[in-house]
């Protein structure tokens, strides 16, 4: 289709708009704590249970039944508070915020509100073009609602209130965030923490870690805050940068066009890649919140506190510029082995053994992690075990086997579970350095492939490679390269 100079002219417009204006976002993550009963009842909160069996009076809310709270989930509230710098509250007040939903049984949820467990928190966001302050406005508790099931009957909703109750910490970031890939980062970031946090295993495929995510536009410059719109029902990294690409250029649009950006809730669609307006259970903002007259308000001594945030573990941020400053990796090297504690604690673990932190980087950044991929473990169920790969790394570093060898080596560890040494032995897999044994086996393959070698002679030394290739086939690996190379130049030049 042509295109008419109208087009033309909106398409200018929204280049010009993407330059002068800016996006403003804030994040409301989340997360289901890792314990294994209900915020304020014993029931289980396993995942995929049948329907309806974890459910007991009080997550019902049936009447005359009282909620008492789980301590635990508290510990790791605080636990996430303390490591995200929140000032944690001695007492906070637990509210209920109300609204009609057929999965919200009790007619309002238990969720916290004007006193919430921890205010005025911050974190640092890396990206590959610097470092950002994010502040964390608040972090406070809540309880999970249950499911409604769409899937289940053809003209009917279900309703699964095993979820009903589950304890969640809702994190609320100030609007700091300016683009959907630092939003993106961000949310990467922050699962990465409370995940070295052991507070939560942020599983976002059943729903562990949910985002909601508002957006607005202004004028580069402007400390102004216009009307936001928020996205809901973003459960992957990629879905909240792509929700938050189309409706920031959604604003663009309407604020080129002469319009007013107006207040809404949307809805992210996965599939169709779109937002869309969502009819909602908040349109009207009132949820007419009032201080739950059935809990007491939620007091933790000092000590409690205290002792939460010493026993705090190293968070990743610290634990990469550790990795740089004191085994001297580099910085590329300390993010990927960070990206999770199983994995920081397996590549500290090999680095100790062998007393040498890049080959144990190399190692692991390369094979290790190919092969983890491979059979779809992490580190922390990785057959291999940290004493075994420092092992198969002294045999290579060693020179007792080649590093191709010692790569095939690995995967075989991986699949029996042997170790590297027994593997070697039983294969014959030591390398031979033996030079009569490496000189046949370079005789054998220039024999073989007279026009190759006459080429060779004649200017085309890039058939080296050819030639090593084949040296090393015929040996199964075994050859020690250096002395291959040291014969084919001999032999080919000579
Ligand atoms: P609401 O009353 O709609 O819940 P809040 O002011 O409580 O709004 O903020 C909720 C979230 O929205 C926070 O994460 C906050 O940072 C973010 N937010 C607030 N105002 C804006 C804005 N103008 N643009 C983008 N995000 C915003
Ligand atoms: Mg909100």
């Amino acid at each position: 289709m042509p295109e008419t100079p109208s087009r033309r002219e909106g398409a200018v417009g929204e280049a010009r708009m993407a330059e002068e204006m800016e996006a403003v976002i804030g994040l409301e993550i989340h997360v289901q704590l890792r314990t294994d009963q209900k915020l304020f009842c014993p029931d289980s909160t396993r995942f995929g249970d049948a329907p309806n069996t974890n459910v007991c009076p009080v997550c019902l809310g049936l009447p005359g039944a009282l909620p008492t709270i789980n301590e635990e989930a508290v510990d790791l509230a605080v636990r996430a508070a303390v490591a995200f710098g929140c000032d944690v509250h001695e007492t906070s007040v637990f509210a209920r915020k109300n609204y009609f939903y057929p999965d919200l049984p009790k007619g309002y949820q238990i969720s916290q509100f004007e006193r919430p467990l921890a205010t005025g928190g911050s974190f640092r966001v890396r990206m590959d073009d610097g470092e950002s302050v994010v502040r964390i406005r608040r972090i406070h508790m809540e309880e999970d609602a249950g499911k409604s099931v769409h899937d289940r009957f053809r003209r009917a909703t279900a309703v699964d209130l095993n979820r009903a109750g589950t304890p969640l910490i809702e994190f609320v970031s100030e609007p700091d965030l300016t683009s959907p890939a630092q939003a993106r980062a961000y949310l990467q970031q922050v699962k990465r923490v409370i995940e070295y946090l052991d507070v939560s295993d942020c599983n976002m495929e059943e729903g562990s870690l949910r985002v909601d995510a508002n957006v607005s536009i202004r004028p580069r410059g402007s400390t102004t805050l216009e009307t936001k719109t928020e996205v809901k029902n973003m459960n992957s990294f990629s879905g909240v940068e792509k929700a938050l690409t189309t409706e920031i250029a959604r604003q663009m649009e309407v604020t080129a066009a002469g319009g007013a950006v107006e207040h809404m809730t949307l809805l992210w669609d996965e599939v169709k890649g779109e937002v869309r307006p969502m009819r909602t259970k908040e349109e009207s903002h009132d949820y007419r919140y009032f201080p739950e007259p059935d809990l007491p308000p939620l007091r933790l001594g000092r000590d409690r506190i205290e002792t939460l945030r010493a026993e705090l573990p190293e968070l990743p941020a610290s634990r990469a510029d550790r990795f740089v400053a004191e085994l001297g990796l580099p910085v590329y090297d300390a993010e990927v082995l960070t990206a999770s504690r199983a994995l920081a604690d397996y590549f500290e673990a090999v680095a100790a053994q062998r007393g040498d932190a890049k080959s144990a980087s190399n190692w692991i950044m390369g094979p290790v992690l190919a092969a983890m991929k491979d059979v779809g473990l992490d580190a922390g169920d990785f057959p291999v075990p940290a004493e075994a790969l420092a092992d198969l790394i002294d045999l290579v570093e060693g020179d007792t086997i080649s590093h191709n060898v010692g790569k095939g080596v690995l995967r075989k560890m991986v699949e029996t579970g042997e170790e590297a040494g027994v593997i070697v032995e039983r294969e014959g897999l030591v390398q031979v350095r033996d030079s009569d044994r490496i000189e046949a086996w370079v005789d054998e393959v220039l024999e073989g492939h007279p026009d190759e070698v006459a080429r060779f002679r004649g200017g085309e030394k890039r058939l080296q490679g050819y030639f090593m290739g084949e040296v090393m086939k015929r040996s199964r690996g075994k050859a020690d390269p250096g002395e291959v190379a040291r014969l084919l130049a001999r032999k080919l030049e000579g």
